[in-house]
Order: C-alpha cells, then sequence, then structure tokens
C-alpha cells in the first residue's frame, strides 16, 4: 500500500538582493531546489534519495513533513493531502511523520536533560502524563542502547558524543511511534566507526515497527546498505529510481553511474563501465536549458541541450531521464 505520493513537486527560494543589485535588475531570481519531483513511497518502504549537496533532497524532505510549503505540485501523506494544509491540520499528522536532522547536537535544547527532551513530544500530543513520559522515556533509552537509562535521563546533551547524541535524536521522533520518518543524513556528521551502529538503530526500528522511511543521504554506498528503493537527485530533478540491487547492479542514468565510479567498493567484483563527470555542479539559479547535466555529461549529444529528458520506464520497476534511452 502506498503511504507517500509526491506529484510534480516544486520549491523555488526568492534570492535576496543587496540595494544595488535591486537598482540594476528588478528581474526576481529564485533558486530552483526542487523542481518538479514525482515518486511514491509504500508502507514499510525506505526510500533513498541520493544526490550531491545543493541537488534538493533536504529540501524534499522538508516539504514532505510540511517544515516548509511547497509552490506547487501534490504530497498525499496516509490517504490526505497535506500539500497546503494548514499548521492545525497537521498537527494530528504529526505523530505520524516524524524528521530526524543531520546535527543531532543542534536539534536538541542544550537546557534540557535528555530524559525531558525525549518524554516532551508524549507530553505535547498530549498521550501521557508526566509521571508516564519518564517511564516511556527510559523505557526508550534502552531500546536505543543508552543505558544506564537513569544516568542518560539525566544527563545533558554537551554531556553525550555525537553518537549517543543522534541515538537521543532518533528516540525522540521514535517515541510517538510515528508510522513515517524522513531521515536527513542521520550518520553523515558521526564518526565513521559508529555509523553501521546507527543504521542498524533505524534497521530495528523499521522492523519493529513497520516503519516507512525517507532516507536523505549524499553515499550511495549508505544508501544501498539501508534501502529497498532508490531514486536519484540532480539539480532539483529525479533523474532515476530503482529498487536498491538493481539501480546498483544496472545503473542506466550518466549522473548515477558517475555517482557510482566514485564508490568502488559498493560490488567490486562487478566491471562496470567508469563515468566521470567535468566540472562542477552549475547554478541552481540558472540551471543549464535542456538537460541539467549536459554541460557535464561525457555522453550529451546535441537534443540534450535543447529538450529535457522525462523519467521513462524501462523495466522492473526502473524509471531513467535520458535521451540515451
Ligand atoms: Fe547525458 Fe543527454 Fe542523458 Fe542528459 S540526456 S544524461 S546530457 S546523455
Amino acid at each position: 500500500m502506498v503511504l507517500l505520493s509526491v506529484s510534480n513537486l516544486k520549491k523555488y527560494f526568492p534570492l535576496q538582493k543587496s540595494f544595488i543589485e535591486r537598482v540594476i535588475s528588478r528581474r526576481k531570481q529564485y533558486v530552483k531546489a526542487v523542481d518538479g519531483i514525482s515518486f511514491i513511497i509504500r508502507e514499510g518502504e525506505v526510500f533513498s534519495l541520493v544526490g550531491e549537496s545543493g541537488c534538493g533532497k533536504t529540501t524534499t524532505g522538508r516539504l514532505i513533513v510540511r517544515l516548509e510549503t511547497p509552490d506547487s505540485g501534490k504530497i498525499v501523506f496516509d490517504g490526505k493531502d497535506i500539500t497546503f494544509a494548514k499548521e492545525k491540520e497537521l498537527r494530528p499528522l504529526r505523530r505520524k511523520m516524524q524528521i530526524i536532522f543531520q546535527d543531532p547536537y543542534a536539534s536538541l535544547n542544550p537546557r534540557m536533560t535528555i530524559g525531558d527532551a525525549i518524554a516532551e513530544p508524549l507530553i505535547i500530543h498530549g498521550i501521557a502524563d508526566k509521571r508516564e513520559a519518564r517511564e516511556k522515556a527510559l523505557e526508550m533509552l534502552v531500546n536505543v542502547g543508552l543505558t544506564p537509562p537513569e544516568l542518560f535521563y539525566k544527563a545533558y546533551p554537551h554531556q553525550l558524543s555525537g553518537g549517543q547524541r543522534q541515538r537521543v535524536v532518533i528516540a525522540r521522533a521514535m517515541i510517538l511511534k510515528p508510522k513515517f520518518i524522513v531521515a536527513d543524513e542521520p550518520v553523515s556528521m558521526i564518526d565513521v566507526s559508529l555509523r553501521a551502529s546507527i543504521l542498524k538503530l533505524l534497521m530495528k526500528f523499521k522492523k519493529d515497527f513497520n516503519l516507512t522511511m525517507l532516507f536523505i543521504t549524499h553515499d550511495l554506498a549508505v544508501a544501498r546498505l539501508i534501502s529497498d528503493v532508490v531514486a536519484v537527485m540532480y539539480l532539483g530533478k529525479i533523474v532515476e529510481i530503482a529498487p536498491v540491487d538493481e539501480l546498483v547492479e544496472n545503473p542506466l542514468h550518466p549522473y548515477t553511474k558517475a555517482l557510482l565510479s566514485s564508490v568502488p567498493t559498493i560490488v567490486p567484483q562487478m566491471k562496470r563501465e567508469k563515468i566521470i563527470l567535468k566540472g562542477d555542479v552549475p547554478n541552481p539559479i540558472n540551471p543549464p536549458s535542456g538537460c541539467r547535466l549536459h554541460p557535464r555529461c561525457p555522453l550529451a549529444i546535441e537534443r540534450c541541450s535543447k529538450e529535457e529528458p522525462k523519467l521513462k520506464y524501462v523495466g522492473n520497476n526502473h524509471y531513467v531521464a535520458c535521451h540515451l534511452l
């Protein structure tokens, strides 16, 4: 069953201009962070959004949990159109959808104890009184591996390591038993040696609570470990979507191939075409015409600079946006 469906979602951020720039030109400029993306996430699925920083994946996550309002498009969550829902309508849904941010330190109030931070959502949503919330928070501390729980309950964020803080953030999100989580680069600011244990913890919750997850990462190797389906984003567009094994074993878009070329350890025994992109990611204020990858793509043909490729179905639940297919 489909839990989340996103259609033709767009978000452009207006560019702040200086006084001089406003005098020279009155034309408004926008950063096209998310520019017409569509996908679905089924119940119990981990759907990863992968791409370089600035490709629009974090904005997509924030739009879905409605921390941002889209410019256009449609977001349907659990059968409800939440695209332009007001805060009052969103409040009951916030219990069902939570977000885990990249920076665990910035996600926690430095003046609040760990236990109170975990218990707080239960009190805010009127699910438990103070005593029950404390008990549930202690249970959750054990669940996320922070023991003895009484000790961690009284601690403050600055007394914990990065890995422990991210466990607290996960505990705070999971205490409401949400149906859906957006995990935005949850391991990228954590010591490499601790990343696997945080991913394992997320997978434990996925299994125990039949959790559905949008997992945002720049790292295809991490996406490979955790995902059922992967969507690759480039400059505000989705360029390829496929089940994870299909994507890794049979990448079709030159950008996905380039990302995989830089991750040699994913499937070491496989020999695959190496693609190296030219130059840097172009400015999202003025993205290239036609296919946005064309100035960097070594396989570009004349049509690529003129016509934007649409996502096409190529079999095996695999979609690609490239004129060569
Ligand atoms: Fe490269 Fe053209 Fe395909 Fe874009 S459409 S990825 S420029 S070949």
